[in-house]
């Protein structure tokens, strides 16, 4: 497997991008395509797979986001020095596509599972419309730190577990996957039709878990299944608890060594992203001592 074994860089380099909806499309029931590009993407460089980057969305009550001011300092010093009630809320998405112009800008694929618990993010999307703007916080440069996927070099084959939320990043790193390169994939859907074609070139056996076929979605399913021989690599994401759960089952049921697993809380049942990201600061803050402002400030918790 010829994949990065460097670790990523200490500094994520981002920067805000104000960008246009070119146009919308729904792929299935739960989930619908933004695409944004425009004036203002130019510069936008992402590194495929399961890139990641910051929406900022307007408060309920506010028309649109209060977008920090260009100046010193990085995109988040500035975010954090506006009133608490008036930054904009961050998302995180995953970048599903990414394709270069020829007039210098990017388009940029968003998928947005449209929950039914609102939620800003949700609910811009539910409404987005082509001329709408949209600011990110996303990379100027393709090796950055929001990009997770990672297998070691030695890495024979590979295990991903997605839910709907993780299905843009699970497609994408699909893509990258070297021909031949041995996948076991599940990929969990609320609905039939909210399965998607994939491409890949690697020697990918896919599952789809869709729950309103009733299908089983915790653990047991990966629990059930003959694994291949060989040394894995483990991608998993989505809602907390099942990510939780298969990375204890791999780590301490199956013997795959902890730094192999990548896994990553997509969201989590009942808590808002920011009140999901303050209570696993909390926790960790209490486990480890370290004081909270010294944390790094990333939407996502990622064990490996
Ligand atoms: C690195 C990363 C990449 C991500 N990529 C994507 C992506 O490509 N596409 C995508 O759709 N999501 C993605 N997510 C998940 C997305 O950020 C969360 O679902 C987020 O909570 C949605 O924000 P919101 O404002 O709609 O809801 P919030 O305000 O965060 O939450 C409001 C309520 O909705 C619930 N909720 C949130 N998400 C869901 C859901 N999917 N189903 C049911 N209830 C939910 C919460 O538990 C809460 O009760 C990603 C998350 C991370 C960390």
């Amino acid at each position: 497997m010829t994949s990065t074994t460097a670790a990523a860089p200490e500094v994520a380099p981002f920067q805000l991008f104000d960008l246009t909806v070119m146009r919308t499309r729904r792929l299935g029931p739960s989930i619908l395509r933004i695409t944004l590009g425009g004036p203002g993407s130019e510069g936008f460089r992402g590194g495929g797979r399961d890139q990641s980057l910051s929406l900022l969305l307007p408060h309920p009550g506010q028309r649109e986001a209060v977008v920090p001011a260009a100046g010193g300092g990085s995109w988040r010093e500035r975010w954090r020095a506006l009133p608490e009630d008036e930054r904009p809320v961050l998302r995180s998405y995953a970048v599903r596509a990414e394709r270069p112009r020829p007039d210098g800008s990017t388009e940029i694929d968003l998928d947005f599972v449209l929950h039914g618990d609102g939620g800003p993010a949700s609910r811009w999307a539910r409404a987005a419309a082509p001329g709408d703007r949209l600011t990110v916080a996303g990379p100027a440069v393709a090796d950055n730190t929001a990009v997770r996927f990672r297998p070691p070099a030695d890495t024979d084959w590979v295990l991903i577990r997605a839910d709907e939320t993780a299905l843009p990043a699970a497609a994408a790193v699909l893509e990258s996957l070297p021909a031949g390169l041995t996948a076991r994939v599940w990929l969990e859907v609320p609905c039939t039709e909210d399965r998607q074609a994939l491409n890949t070139a690697a020697k990918a056996r896919i599952r789809w878990l869709v729950r309103n076929e009733g299908a089983a979605c915790g653990v047991e399913t990966v629990r059930a299944a003959a694994l291949p021989e060989g040394t894995p690599y483990a991608w998993i994401a989505g809602e907390a608890s099942g990510v939780r759960a298969l990375r204890h089952h791999l780590v301490r049921e199956r013997g795959f060594a902890a730094e192999r697993v990548t896994s990553t809380t997509y969201w989590t049942r009942g808590l808002s992203e920011e009140r999901a990201r303050k209570a696993r600061s909390e926790a960790s803050a209490t486990e480890s001592g370290t004081p909270e402002h010294l944390k790094p400030e990333q939407g996502q918790q990622v064990t490996r």
